[in-house]
């Protein structure tokens, strides 16, 4: 079974999320930057990735842009209405979905993500 790639870089949205997967029994890698998660992206092929966009070392607009594989990928992260960048996400054609920080049922984001991805 593929796992799934967790990028964030705050631990306890991280770690909670890879638990959650875990529990559903589901395996996580994880990154807590974008060069991280660049790396193990080109490492390994991945059922989805769950990437923020604010981080440091390559935040998630510069991961849509450097990754050069077709792995699904859900955004999670806090947007603003003013946000520049929101444009090109929502362009790139491997954005499957927008989760909202902070997380109301972490168990539905997991039941989401799998549900929306083979
Ligand atoms: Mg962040």
């Amino acid at each position: 079974m593929k796992k799934f790639l967790v990028v964030d870089d705050e631990v306890l949205i991280r770690k909670s999320l890879v638990r959650a997967f875990g529990a559903s029994g589901f395996q996580c890698d994880e990154a807590e930057n974008g060069m991280q998660a660049l790396d193990k992206i080109s490492k390994n092929d991945y059922r989805a990735v769950l990437l923020d966009v604010i981080m440091p070392e390559k935040n998630g607009y510069e991961v849509l842009l450097e990754m050069k594989k077709k792995t699904p990928v859900f955004v999670i992260s806090a947007f603003t209405g003013d946000d520049t960048n929101i444009g090109y996400i929502q362009n790139d054609p491997r954005v499957v979905e927008y989760i909202t920080k902070p997380f109301d049922d972490i168990f539905a984001i997991v039941k989401l993500v799998v549900s929306r991805t083979i």
